[in-house]
């Protein structure tokens, strides 16, 4: 499961170096991104096929895993979350959070990343001018996923 290089986003449109922590990632899931299609009921169609309990790299807790939802059957997508300089999972710590689906990275990895909380990994590095020009943070489904496998459970 090699996961690709990453880069950062351009210091121009660093927006906070702050980062986030899940609580907050879900609470502005919540706030800009409930349209019509909630992210928070389509998570209920993902099924974890594999999960990587926390690995330790270069001092960061990661939790890699591959989720496929109902509405792509055979199609699975890395979703991975950071817990940076932490002991143990916890939705109180900052995080990178990290997912290869269209939905995250046309929309929300550059924002995230712009808020210190991602890496880009998968969109093309450019700024999401017309899905998120407020670039607004935020967890698609399959974080949104993870998220509760980790916590909710
Ligand atoms: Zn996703």
């Amino acid at each position: 499961m090699a996961i690709p290089r990453s880069r950062p986003i351009p210091e121009k449109d660093l927006l906070s170096v702050k980062g986030l922590t899940i609580s907050q990632l879900i609470a502005a899931t919540n706030k800009y991104w409930t349209g019509k299609t909630s992210r928070f009921d389509s998570a209920y169609d993902c099924t974890i096929k594999k999960l990587t309990r926390p690995s330790n790299a270069q001092g960061h807790l990661i939790v890699f895993s591959l989720i496929e939802s109902a509405t792509e059957v055979g199609k699975v997508y890395k979703t991975w979350f950071n817990f940076l300089k932490a002991k143990s999972p916890s939705e109180r710590v900052h995080v990178m959070a990290q997912c290869e689906c269209y939905d995250y990275l046309f929309r929300m990895e550059y924002a995230n990343a712009a808020h210190s909380a991602a890496r880009l990994f998968y969109s093309n590095g450019e700024p999401p001018d017309s899905s998120n020009p407020s670039l607004h943070p935020g967890l698609c489904k399959h974080l949104i996923c993870l998220k509760r496998e980790l916590f909710d459970r």
